[in-house]
C-alpha cells in the first residue's frame, strides 16, 4: 500500500512481494539523507515521484512513518534487497564505486555480469556508458554513485530499460568487495548500523549533523506555517 510521506510517498510493502513483482521496477530504498534531499530540492522530488516503489531502507524512515500514523511499515535494507535481487536475476549490470572494488564484484559474481563499470566517468562520457549497458540487455541494473546522483542517473535513462529492475544500492559494492565492512548482525538488530558507518568513516559525523540540522529546520518552519494557518 502506498501512504503519502510529506511531500512524496512511502510503501508499504514486505521485501518478499518486492522481489515477486512481476514488472522490472525503478526501486528506491529511501534513508535519511535522500529524504532530506526529497523535502529541499525540487528535482529530486521529482525524481523520487517517478519510482515505482520507495521503501524504508532504515529505521530513521519508519519513525518518521510512525509519526505520520503509518505503524506498520518494515525496513528494507538497500543492500539486502540488492543482494537478493541479485540471486533471482541472471543478467546484472553494476555501475558505480571505484575501479579496484568494481574489479572484485566482477568475480564474485562473475557469470551474471553482464557490464560493469567503476562510477568515476564525466558527464561526456555517461551517454556511452548508458549505451553500453542498454547493449548488455540487463534484467538488474545496480547503480552505486551515492546520492542524489545514482536516482538523478536512473530517472534520466529509464525509459530506455523497460525490462531491467533499477536500484540505486549507496554503499553496497565497497561492502560486497570487503573494502568496507558492514556492522555486525547485532548491531544491525539494535538499528545502529549507521554509528557502524561513522566510526568506519568519521567524516559521515559532519554529513549526518547538516541532515539533522537541517530537518530540524524543515520540522520547525513546517510546524510554524501549520500553527500561522490556524490562526
Ligand atoms: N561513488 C562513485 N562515483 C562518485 C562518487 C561516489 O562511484 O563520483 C561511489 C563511491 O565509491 C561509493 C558509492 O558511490 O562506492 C556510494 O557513496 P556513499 O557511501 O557516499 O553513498 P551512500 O551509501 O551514503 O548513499
Amino acid at each position: 500500500m502506498r501512504h503519502k510521506f510529506f511531500n512524496i510517498y512511502i510503501d508499504d510493502i514486505s521485501q518478499e512481494q518486492l522481489l515477486k513483482q512481476a514488472k522490472p521496477s525503478f526501486i528506491v530504498t529511501m534513508n535519511l539523507e535522500q529524504f532530506f534531499l526529497s523535502q529541499k530540492d525540487d528535482f529530486y522530488k521529482k525524481v523520487l515521484l517517478e519510482a515505482d516503489f520507495i521503501v524504508a531502507d532504515g529505521i530513521s524512515i519508519v519513525l518518521l512513518s510512525k509519526i505520520l500514523g503509518i505503524s506498520s511499515l518494515s525496513k528494507i535494507p538497500g543492500i539486502d534487497l540488492a543482494k537478493k535481487f541479485i540471486q533471482q536475476s541472471s543478467r546484472i549490470a553494476l555501475l558505480g564505486a571505484s575501479e579496484e572494488v568494481i574489479e572484485k564484484l566482477k568475480n564474485i559474481f562473475s557469470e551474471k555480469i553482464v557490464f560493469a563499470h567503476h562510477g568515476y566517468f564525466s558527464d561526456s562520457q555517461e551517454q556511452k556508458i548508458i549505451d553500453q549497458i542498454q547493449d548488455s540487455r540487463p534484467d538488474l541494473l545496480l547503480v552505486a554513485l551515492g546520492s542524489p546522483r545514482q536516482e538523478s542517473l536512473i530517472y534520466r535513462h529509464k525509459s530506455r530499460f523497460p525490462a531491467t529492475t533499477l536500484i540505486g544500492v549507496g554503499g553496497s559494492f565497497d561492502i560486497w568487495s570487503e573494502r568496507l565492512l558492514r556492522a555486525p548482525k547485532w548491531m544491525r538488530d539494535l538499528n545502529l548500523e549507521w554509528l557502524f558507518r561513522i566510526v568506519q568513516e568519521p567524516n559521515r559525523i559532519f554529513r549526518l549533523l547538516y541532515i539533522l540540522y537541517g530537518l530540524i529546520i524543515f520540522f520547525v518552519s513546517n510546524l510554524f506555517d501549520e500553527c500561522y494557518k490556524d490562526r
